[in-house]
């Protein structure tokens, strides 16, 4: 029976690895399929306290590892939880499809890129449909073309930002008249002579050659309801998150949302399973 058991190793996994392995609980993290988080798939963070000049996101997610592994905190790398019992101590999981028993839990399992839903996202995906400007930015098919990002936050303003060293000029397509970016972000993204916003718009069909070719992405005005026809090689998508909270449903307090509620502290409504980050 493993003493400590942390699910998922982005900022919140990892730094609960470093207290508790401080606190000598002999803590054992899981990274999941992504070690270090959404983190590792942005280009410099700018905003973590301590690093005046930015900070790699990959290099920062190591460096938290690291620190952690140095007062004994185990760090299993790949392994995905796919099943949870909470119903009874010690907590069963099933890891990479074998079983793994927890004293104590604590889910910092983030979350993952909200999806449009629209059918024909679906049939594009990895075709010119993508989640992640600064993964798939630079392959060859986006290279001088025009280039759409959705979404209005500060993810679509980094998104958009980046890509213009990319693509001939990028669309910021946003359902509303005003982003919900953080003004520095915002300002940036907006001063860029190569980003021309498309307010109070929503895509309502991402067009493909023969299924395998973004080509463009059809668009409804939502005040006048009036439809257009952009073209692009690609579509950036960059409307918020989902939390990875799936496999404890029906046995945690979350909300509608699926994150998880705290009842104090970082305890959740069962004794002995806490939460950290993005999925609380
Ligand atoms: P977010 O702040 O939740 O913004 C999501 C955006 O997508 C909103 O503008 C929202 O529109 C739009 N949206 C949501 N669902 C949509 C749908 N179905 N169709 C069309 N548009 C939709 O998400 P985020 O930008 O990913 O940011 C998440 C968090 O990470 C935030 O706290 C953010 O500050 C942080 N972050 C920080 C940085 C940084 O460098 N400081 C960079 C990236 C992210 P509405 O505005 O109309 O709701």
């Amino acid at each position: 029976v493993e003493n400590v058991v942390i699910i998922g190793s982005g900022c919140a996994g990892l730094t609960a690895a470093l207290y508790t392995a401080r606190a000598r609980l002999e803590p054992t993290g899981l990274t999941g399929a992504m070690p270090g988080g959404l983190l590792t798939t942005t280009s410099i963070v700018e905003n973590y306290p301590g690093f005046p000049e930015g900070i790699d996101g990959t290099e920062l997610m190591i460096q938290m590892q690291q620190q952690a592994e140095r007062f004994g905190a185990k760090v299993q790398f790949g392994s995905t939880v796919e099943a949870a019992d909470l119903s009874e101590r010690p907590f069963r999981l099933t890891v990479d499809g074998a079983e793994m028993l927890a004293q104590t839990l604590i889910i910092a399992s983030g979350a993952g890129h909200r999806h449009l839903g629209l059918e024909s996202e679906a049939k594009l995906d990895k075709k010119g449909v993508t989640y992640c400007a600064t993964c798939d930015g630079a392959l060859p098919m986006f290279r001088d073309q025009p280039l759409v990002v959705v979404g209005g936050g500060d993810s679509a303003c980094e998104e958009a930002t980046y890509l213009t060293r990319v693509g001939s000029k990028v669309y910021l397509i946003h359902r509303r008249d005003e982003l919900r970016a953080s003004k520095i972000m915002a300002d940036r993204a907006l001063a860029n002579d190569k980003i021309e916003p498309v307010w109070n718009s929503e895509v309502v069909e991402i067009l493909g050659e023969a299924e395998d070719k973004v080509t463009g992405v059809r668009l409804k005005n939502n005040q006048t309801g009036d439809e257009t026809t952009l073209d692009c090689a690609g579509v950036f998508i960059a409307i918020g998150h989902v939390p990875n909270t799936q496999i404890f449903k029906g046995q945690l307090e979350m909300d509608d949302a699926g994150y998880v509620k705290r009842v104090e502290g970082s305890q959740t409504s069962v004794p002995g399973v806490f939460v950290a980050g993005d999925c609380s």
